[in-house]
C-alpha cells in the first residue's frame, strides 16, 4: 500500500532517548506517523520495540525528546494521561482483559468511566464492536471461557471502544496458537483497510507485506531502517536487516 497522500503527522517522535540503567534501549529516535499510516516495527528481540510503543502512551518515560500525539506532548498524570491512553488503543502480547468482568463488560467499561459515555450507548457500542471483531456470541462469557484468538479480539474492540486516534499492536499474535493468528490478524487488515492509524509489532511478515504502508527496522535501540515494504524485503540496505531477513524468511 502508499503511504497516504496528504496524510497529516499524528505521532511524531522526536529525538526520543530512553536507558534503563545502564542500557540505552532507545537512542535517538526520530519518527512520523501520519494519519491512516499504517507502520510495522520489525526487528530482533531486545532491539526496543515494546519499549517504543510503551513510551508513546506513556507506560514507560523517556529520558529526552518529545512525543506528540495530534500536536499535543504526553501528558504526565491524571486525567489527562487517562483521556491519552484512551487515545492511543494498546493490544499486548498477553491476554489482558479484565478476568472478573465478562466481555460485554471489558468493552463497556472504559466507555463510562473515562468516556463518560451512557451506560446503554456504551454497551451498544460494545456490542455493534464486538460484531465487526467476530466474537458477538460471547458478549456475556469471562475471558477465561474463550480462546486466545477470541480474547484478542475482544482486547481489540475494547480499545476501538475508546474511538482511538492511533492503535498500538505489540506482537498481537504471538502468544497465540497457529490456528487462531489469521483470525486476529483479519481484524487488523480490515481496521487498516477502513483507515485507522496503526504501530503494529509483528513478526508476521505476510501483514508486513499487504497491510503495512511503511516498515521501519529496529536494532540495539535504533532505527536502522524505515522503507515500503516492497523496499525493504526486495532490498534491504543495511547488513542488520539483511541478516534479521535471511533467518525469518
Ligand atoms: P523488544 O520488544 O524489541 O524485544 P524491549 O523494548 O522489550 O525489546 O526491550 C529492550 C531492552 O530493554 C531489552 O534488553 C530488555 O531486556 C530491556 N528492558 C525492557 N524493559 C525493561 C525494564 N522494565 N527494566 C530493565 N530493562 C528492561
Ligand atoms: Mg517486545
Amino acid at each position: 500500500m502508499a503511504v497516504p497522500e496528504g496524510g497529516d503527522a499524528l505521532v511524531v517522535l522526536e529525538d526520543v532517548d530512553k536507558h534503563f540503567g545502564t542500557l540505552h534501549v532507545l537512542q535517538s529516535i526520530d519518527l512520523t506517523i501520519h494519519r491512516g499510516e499504517v507502520v510495522v516495527v520489525i526487528g530482533p528481540s531486545g532491539s526496543g520495540k515494546s519499549t517504543l510503543c510503551r513510551a508513546i502512551n506513556r507506560l514507560e518515560t523517556i529520558d529526552s525528546g518529545t512525543i506528540t500525539i495530534d500536536g499535543k506532548p504526553l501528558p504526565a498524570e491524571g486525567k489527562e494521561l487517562a483521556a491519552l491512553r484512551a487515545d492511543v488503543g494498546m493490544v499486548f502480547q498477553s491476554f489482558n482483559l479484565f478476568a472478573h468482568k465478562t466481555v460485554l463488560g471489558n468493552v463497556t467499561l472504559g466507555q463510562v468511566k473515562v468516556r463518560k459515555t451512557d451506560r446503554k450507548k456504551a454497551e451498544e457500542r460494545a456490542r455493534s464492536l464486538l460484531e465487526r471483531v467476530g466474537v458477538a456470541n460471547q458478549a456475556d462469557k469471562y475471558p477465561a471461557q474463550l480462546s486466545g484468538g477470541q480474547q484478542q479480539r475482544v482486547a481489540i474492540a475494547r480499545a476501538l471502544a475508546m474511538e482511538p486516534k492511533v492503535m498500538l499492536f505489540d506482537e498481537p499474535t504471538s502468544a497465540l496458537d497457529p490456528e487462531m493468528i489469521n483470525e486476529v490478524l483479519e481484524v487488523m487488515q480490515q481496521l487498516a483497510r477502513d483507515g485507522m492509524t496503526m504501530v503494529v509489532v509483528t513478526h508476521e511478515m505476510g501483514f508486513a507485506r499487504s497491510a503495512a504502508n511503511r516498515v521501519v527496522f529496529m536494532a540495539d535501540g535504533r532505527i536502522v531502517e524505515s522503507a515500503t515494504p516492497d523496499e525493504f524485503f526486495g532490498n534491504p540496505r543495511s547488513e542488520r536487516a539483511k541478516d534479521f531477513l535471511s533467518k525469518i524468511l
